[in-house]
């Protein structure tokens, strides 16, 4: 049975890193429950350490050396390009924390829980929108300095906590400060960069660094976990450039292929200005046309339980007021709701355009003749056309064009204008 670490794909440092953590901090546990029970049993004396040398010894005969270098803390950020698992990760070293039998062996209840993300220790904050607000954020501290219920540790993961507002940034770094002694702070960010995680936050936590797993890692994993045929979680694998979750949509999702199909036929398609204004709509479409998709389930199920929670009004003296009550409540979640859908529309349009920058990386790669296996295998033949007509440094300068969109989307430019603005270099070069 695999233990919780193995869906990190191609990550054994971290992995390292994470099980020695997690030996450590159950060897703290062990030497808390042993003082306890020290203290329950009887007087207590210089005993005490000789008594937590002893628990030391236990935990090193148990084959969980506790190394103080490589020791436990009670704050860690998981860095790493998208795709890499920072979020996997985070899942896999608090199961690790809760396992009652060793460092994360994946059947205990304690894994198990935290996995299907239903232990009562462990919470999980995924923004929706845009960023993470203040008021989520206060909350998620309060109830982190509870005692953990079940006698281990109280775990926060905060994914994309690059999106915390600066407030919530804030609000955080006094819990991360002064951390109460029973919880841990688990968060995800593309980087330590301080565009993306505070400095004064950074310089309480240890940081794991993930990289982008190669992609057999990657292939291997979908092959083994997911049962994909190993020829098309090859292609897959090579296809979502190391983004371990594009891959697997990739070779499970008709509809998520024929969405690269599109994008990847842009540069055939690219004929003169009108040709790269429409190509610029489309692109734009396309993912705004994925976004609705995948949040119109959840919505939906959304309104009909705030509905049916609302339902239960009736009439009277307090009805009045409880309408008005209503009429907010499903305001806000519409907000919600739509901070949500643009988020998944930004997501889709990335994704649409990391494809885009791995044709031309190609062409790149192909102009110059270098020895590496392509991004995209199914139009490596149309790279290396691109390649005969632009050379490398058209090429190279297309390829830049796609990622100084990228850029300037995530810097707020209008989705429309810095779209075109590629589309149009990438027709003219
Ligand atoms: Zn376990």
């Amino acid at each position: 049975m695999p233990d919780v670490f193995a869906d990190l794909v191609g990550q054994d440092d971290a992995v390292d890193t994470l099980r020695r953590a997690a030996a450590s901090a159950a060897a703290v546990l062990r030497h808390a429950a042993a003082v306890h029970a020290a203290a329950t049993a009887g007087p207590v004396d210089d005993d005490l350490d000789a008594l937590a040398a002893e628990v030391e010894a236990e935990a090193e005969d148990a084959g969980n050396p506790v190394d103080p270098g490589a020791g436990m803390t009670h704050a860690w950020i998981f860095t790493g390009p998208p795709g890499s698992g920072r979020s996997v990760a985070a899942r896999a070293f608090a199961a690790a924390l809760q396992c009652v039998r060793g460092t994360g062996c994946g059947e205990c209840p304690g894994c198990h829980t935290t996995l299907a993300g239903t232990h009562a220790d462990v919470r999980l904050v995924v923004p929706e929108g845009l960023s993470i607000g203040v008021g989520e954020m206060r909350a998620l501290v309060l109830r982190a300095a509870s005692t953990p219920s079940g006698g281990r540790w109280q775990v926060v993961i905060i994914e994309d906590a690059d999106r915390l507002t600066e407030a919530a940034g804030n609000a955080l770094l006094k819990a991360v400060e002064e951390p109460p002694p029973r919880t841990v702070f688990l968060l995800c960010a593309p980087s330590t960069h301080p565009d993306d995680i505070s400095v004064t936050i950074r310089s309480r936590c240890r940081v794991v660094p993930l990289r982008q797993p190669p992609a057999a890692a990657v292939a291997e994993v979908l092959a083994r976990r997911d049962g994909v045929a190993p020829d098309v979680a090859a292609w897959a694998a090579a296809a979502a450039q190391g983004h371990v979750g594009w891959a697997r949509r990739l070779a499970r999702d008709p509809e998520a292929r024929q969405r690269r199909d599109a994008v990847l036929a842009v540069p055939r398609r690219l004929t003169g200005v009108g040709a790269a204004f429409d190509a610029a709509s489309a692109l734009i479409e396309a993912a705004e046309a994925e976004a609705a998709a995948s949040v119109a389930e959840i919505d939906e199920a959304e309104r009909a339980a705030l509905q049916t929670a609302l339902g239960a009004g009736g009439t009277g003296r307090g009805a009045a007021g409880a309408m008005r009550g209503a009429a907010g409540q499903l305001k806000d979640l519409e907000k919600r709701q739509k901070s949500r859908a643009t988020r998944a529309q930004r997501d889709a349009l990335d994704r649409a355009l990391v494809d885009l920058a791995g044709f031309y990386r190609d062409a790149v790669t192909a102009a110059l003749g270098a020895p590496v296996a392509p991004v995209h295998a199914d139009t490596a033949a149309l790279a290396e056309a691109g390649a005969r007509k632009w050379h490398a440094e058209g090429a190279l300068r297309r390829l830049e064009a796609v990622l100084e969109c990228r850029a300037a989307i995530e810097a707020n430019v209008k989705q429309r204008i810095a779209v075109e603005a590629m589309m149009l270099t990438l027709w003219k070069g």
